[in-house]
Parts: structure tokens; C-alpha cells; sequence
């Protein structure tokens, strides 16, 4: 099988192979280890800044902070949060006055679901390192170079014009991989997935945790088992409602994983599926009062994201990860800060609250859930939309009562949907406060 990695670093100047090679040892760093490493890469950061990118070199300047005095994780405290506004509104001021110098500079949108575009940029030594972090998540996950991977992402993934079809089957098979569209309902395609899974000796699917628990519970009502060897999930909560499906469907283990459109992976599961390790070779990660997460990027120099606040929430665990890595672990990440409702009572409620109540409850059992949603559409208006056998009187009634227990007198509509569409962006938001 060819090495993808090395054809790859040939073809666009990258050092995956380099990176990789570091991070393989270094996952087995020492607390202290890591942060001789950390302050090492953010001293060589905070130098280029300070000689190169105006916002930053003003501030330290007005700061009297110099590269020399970096010697400690703790300087990062000097530097101020900064938002995708800010750096939007002060755009040329956070870009470097030696692009020349930095190689394969690449500027790219994100965030267009929102409005909130972003012309996010990054430079060839972030992506290598970014891949060398995701080539070692595939060791975590026991996938090896040439191992077949099914791809169940969204049909905004998966473009249909026929340039697109060619270039993505092509790089289907240099990477040994088949594409197919999660939210093509067809008959047709069902049987292709099913045909796919049977046939083409699939090791790793990658996939939305809704959109493959949609597939699985389909596959399921045909007593229809599969040997996988992992499920790679991302952007959306995956819940232990998913994993043990999949793990009954495709004989597979979970292995979730965070990251952002500007930054890039961020934390990855390991095998004994205790949260997912930070890669703290990539980023120094802090979190604020309300858990949501503040990023230093250590390796992207084309635009410098210090204390970057992504709107992310996630929680951090205390624990040590039985795997003997001693990275920090993130228990949850919990998406959005918009992900969340409130009661006329005051109390905030995140997704997490409504996915227990309905399987808590075994409503989402019993009555057959495809996929839900909950909008609240007035401060005392939340309107639940699922697909999914009707709702009888009595459950209805029993999610009203612990609603009503938690968020005071709302008023609580139910809707019986064909489908809830995705995102733009493909992705499946089980909270929308209409009202944020
Ligand atoms: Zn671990």
C-alpha cells in the first residue's frame, strides 16, 4: 500500500512525517516534559509576533513584555482574550509583515452558517502538525495505513457536480476510502451503504454521530451486524446512547474528537474511551468561568490565535487517563454556548439535560426516535420536534411535568416532523434558542 503520508508531505511542502515522529514519543511526556515543550514553542511564537504581527508587538511593547522573559505558561495571562469580532474588525493589525518568510500560507473561510465569516488562515507547519496529530490518533484507534474507511459525512461534504465527484473519487482511492452521503434518503443508497459495509472490508467509519445512529438504527431493525474496527465521530455530542448502538451494529468502539475550523484537531479518545487527550504539543487550552475554552495555537504563525475564544464549552477532567499518556482530558465537550435554552425560571438548560430526559424517560426508545429537536421559540414557548412514531397523551404529559420541573410554567409544543434538516454546514443541532 503507498504511504500516503510521504506522498502527501512531497506534493505540498508539509512535514507530517517529521511532526509525526516527534508527537509518537511525545505522548508518553511527563507533565513537566510537556511544559518545557510548551514554553519552548511559545517563546519561538511570542518572538515572531513581537518582531512580526502589529497587534501583538503594541501590546508588548505597552505590556513591557519581551521574548526573553518567556519562561513560564503563566505570561499567557498578560495577553488579552481575544474574539473571531476583534480579530475581524483589527483584520490587517493580527496579519504578519513577513508573509514571504512563512511557508504555504493558505486563507480559507469559516463560520459562514452564522454570518459570522472568518477568513481564517493558517501556514504549512500548522497542518503538519495538525495531520501528525490525526495520523496518531489513527494509531490510537488501531486504523493502519491502507485500511478501508467508509466516510458518512453530509451531501455538503460530498459535492455533486461531476468535477467534484471525479477529484473526491480519486482521492477516495489514493487514500483507500468510499464517500457516501449521510442525508441521501434513497432506497438506492441504503443499499449501497449496506452492500459497502458487507463487502468492502470497512475498518473505520467517520461519520456525525446523529446522522450514523440514523443508519445504525435502520441497520439494527434488520438484525443486520457488521466487524468494524472503529467509529470516528466529530462535531456533534455523542452520547452512550451512540456508542452502544454502534458498538451492537458495527462491533466497534467509539473514538470521538474535538476541534475548530480555525484551529484545526484539537483532542482526540484513546482506546480506553476515558475522554479525549488534548494535544498539548498543539495547543495550550485554558477555559473561563462559564467552561468555555480559550486557545493558544503553538504552531500557526501565518495567524497567531492567543487566548482565542472559540464559544466552545467543554469540561475538563481531573483524572488521569488509564492509558498512561498524561495529557490533560476533556470528559465532555458541550458545544456551542448558543446550545442551550432558558426557563422562565431562570434555569439554563444544555442539550445534555434533554437528551437524559427522553432516554431516561425510554421515550426515545419506545417511541422509535430518529432525530430531535428542541426550539424555544418565546421566553416561555419551547416547541419539541421529532421524527419518530407520535407521541402518546402519557408521555407528552411526562415530559411536560419534568419541564415544567426544571424550566417553571413553559408553555410545550410538540411537532411530528418528516425531517429536520441540517445546518448549511451539515451539521445537527439538537438546541436552538431562537431567542440568542
Ligand atoms: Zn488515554
Amino acid at each position: 500500500m503507498i504511504d500516503a503520508t510521504k506522498i502527501i508531505d512531497l506534493l505540498s511542502g508539509k512535514q507530517i512525517g517529521k511532526y509525526y515522529q516527534i508527537y509518537d514519543k511525545s505522548q508518553w511526556y511527563s507533565p513537566e516534559e510537556m511544559r518545557v515543550y510548551q514554553i519552548s514553542k511559545l517563546k519561538r511564537l511570542l518572538t515572531h509576533c513581537y518582531a512580526h504581527v502589529p497587534y501583538y508587538r503594541n501590546l508588548m511593547i505597552s505590556k513591557s513584555i519581551f521574548p526573553s522573559d518567556v519562561r513560564d505558561l503563566a505570561i499567557l495571562q498578560e495577553f488579552p482574550i481575544i474574539t473571531k469580532e476583534q480579530i475581524k474588525a483589527e483584520y490587517d493589525r493580527f496579519m504578519p509583515n513577513n508573509e514571504h518568510q512563512i511557508k504555504g500560507i493558505k486563507t480559507s473561510q469559516t463560520g459562514g452558517t452564522t454570518g459570522n465569516i472568518l477568513y481564517k488562515r493558517n501556514d504549512a507547519r500548522t497542518r503538519s502538525s495538525v495531520w501528525a496529530s490525526y495520523k496518531r490518533f489513527y494509531d490510537w484507534m488501531g486504523i493502519r495505513p491502507g485500511d478501508r474507511v467508509m466516510n458518512f459525512w453530509g451531501g455538503h461534504v460530498i459535492k455533486h457536480g461531476w468535477k467534484d465527484t471525479w477529484i473526491k473519487r480519486f482521492s477516495d482511492l489514493l487514500r483507500n476510502s468510499v464517500s457516501l452521503d449521510a442525508y441521501d434518503t434513497r432506497p438506492e443508497i441504503f443499499d449501497e451503504i449496506v452492500n459497502t459495509l458487507k463487502n468492502k472490508h470497512i475498518r473505520l467509519i467517520r461519520s456525525y454521530p446523529q446522522a450514523l445512529y440514523s443508519l445504525a438504527k435502520k441497520l439494527d431493525e434488520q438484525g443486520l451486524t457488521f466487524d468494524i474496527k472503529a467509529i470516528l465521530t466529530t462535531s456533534e455530542p455523542l452520547m452512550p446512547q451512540h456508542r452502544e448502538l454502534f458498538r451492537k451494529v458495527f462491533n466497534a468502539g467509539s473514538f470521538d474528537q474535538y476541534g475548530c475550523g480555525e484551529i484545526g484537531g484539537i483532542a482526540y479518545e484513546c482506546a480506553e474511551h476515558n475522554g479525549l487527550h488534548v494535544t498539548e504539543e498543539r495547543v495550550i487550552l485554558e477555559s473561563n468561568e462559564k467552561d468555555e475554552l480559550l486557545i493558544t495555537d503553538l504552531d500557526n504563525y501565518a495567524m497567531p490565535y492567543i487566548r482565542y475564544w472559540n464559544a466552545d464549552q467543554a469540561i475538563f477532567s481531573d483524572e488521569l487517563c488509564p492509558c498512561g499518556r498524561k495529557s490533560r482530558l476533556i470528559s465532555q465537550v458541550m458545544g456551542r454556548t448558543c446550545d442551550y435554552l432558558t426557563g422562565v425560571n431562570g434555569q439554563i438548560l444544555h442539550w445534555a439535560y434533554f437528551w437524559h430526559l427522553l432516554f431516561d424517560t425510554n421515550i426515545a426508545i419506545d417511541r422509535n426516535f430518529i432525530k430531535f429537536q428542541i426550539v424555544q421559540k418565546a421566553p416561555d414557548l419551547i416547541v419539541f420536534r421529532t421524527v419518530s412514531d407520535p407521541l402518546t397523551d402519557i408521555d407528552k404529559e411526562t415530559l411536560i411535568r419534568m419541564i415544567h420541573q426544571k424550566m417553571g410554567n413553559m408553555r410545550v409544543e410538540f411537532v411530528l416532523e418528516e425531517d429536520i434538516p441540517n445546518t448549511p454546514s451539515g451539521k445537527y443541532r439538537p438546541v436552538i434558542n431562537e431567542l440568542l
